[in-house]
């Protein structure tokens, strides 16, 4: 298998303190922009396919094209299944060769989410593949995942829940949000809480919902007809402080989004007899590649594949 093993990147991760990107793949333009940016700069990456990428592709598509992406690129590539919540879909990606899984039960009585995680978990090591579980409510709504609101991760049953389940790295809830529309005002991370997480539990922790949706990101989509008002992310200092206080992976979709559609926007905008889609994606890719090529560069994980 092609692939990189999840599990000893995201430790490797962990004993060098910086964080590996994880990135959401829908197509072959964001696949190899996300991959050029990791190639440039010599870093391991995460590829992940949600639930709703897979409804919109195709698992079977999907797999394909990370795997020839892993055959010929020189970093390490690992396959991950983002907030799996239908067991089918979980056992599909387990059987075709996903890297690593998620199990999200995080909208789960406690007790339950920790019965389905420890049923995931063997059949996944059996294969082995490893997977996140995730304890607590990130907030916020992207793909087939939402929530109304944060539960912060209780630190001691995040303790007791890894050593029940036998999860090998966990996502917790610590003050991100998913999506564009994050925070009513400034993003504000529970950092006291991440090192509290991080004194009892020894697994590698991952950060969901934390895109950084920058200004420059944002004018450069609006100034081709988005309409964005009222979306946020996460600043660069906070992901900077939480890398040093253990979190080792950081999901990052929504920044891909707000780069393809300003891409695409610019594209049609600049150039309107154009009809030839590869005119229209191609700036898109390039959008990716830049955006991807940012946040490798502030996870801290540029020259470590
Ligand atoms: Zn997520």
């Amino acid at each position: 298998m092609a692939f990189a093993n999840t599990k000893q990147l995201l430790q490797k991760a962990q004993r060098g303190k910086y964080a590996i990107g994880h990135f959401n793949i829908n197509n072959l333009e964001i696949l190899q922009g996300i991959v050029a940016a990791a190639e440039k700069l010599k870093a391991p990456v995460i590829l992940s396919t949600s639930e709703g990428a897979i409804q919109y592709a195709g698992m079977d598509y999907l797999v394909c094209l990370a795997q020839t992406a892993a055959k010929k690129a020189k970093i390490p590539i690992a396959l991950h299944l983002d907030h799996g919540r239908d067991l089918r879909v979980i056992k599909k990606a387990i059987n075709l060769g996903y890297s690593s899984v998620m199990f999200d039960g995080s909208h789960l009585p406690f007790e339950e989410n920790v019965k389905l995680t420890k049923k995931v978990v063997q059949w996944a090591h059996r294969k082995g593949v490893s997977v996140e579980a995730e304890l607590g409510t990130i907030g916020g709504a992207e793909d087939l995942v939402s929530a109304r609101k944060i539960l912060y991760t209780d630190p001691q049953q995040a303790a007791e829940f890894v050593k029940k389940t036998g999860c090998d790295f966990l996502a917790v809830a610590i003050g991100t949000s998913h999506g564009a529309y994050k925070f009513s005002d400034t993003a504000y991370l529970r950092i006291d809480l991440l090192k509290e997480i991080k004194k009892k539990v020894k697994v590698p922790l991952v950060l969901h919902g934390a895109s950084g949706v920058s200004l420059s990101l944002i004018k450069e989509a609006e100034k081709y007809g988005a309409q964005l008002s009222g979306v946020s992310g996460v600043p660069d200092a906070q992901i900077r402080e939480a890398i040093k206080l253990g979190i080792c992976k950081i999901n990052t979709d929504t920044d891909l989004r707000l780069a393809f559609d300003a891409g695409v926007r610019k594209a049609l905008a600049e150039h309107p007899k154009d009809f030839d889609p590869r005119q229209i994606l191609a700036p898109a890719r390039e959008a990716i590649q830049k955006i991807a090529e940012e946040r490798i560069k502030l996870f801290g994980s540029e020259g470590k594949g």
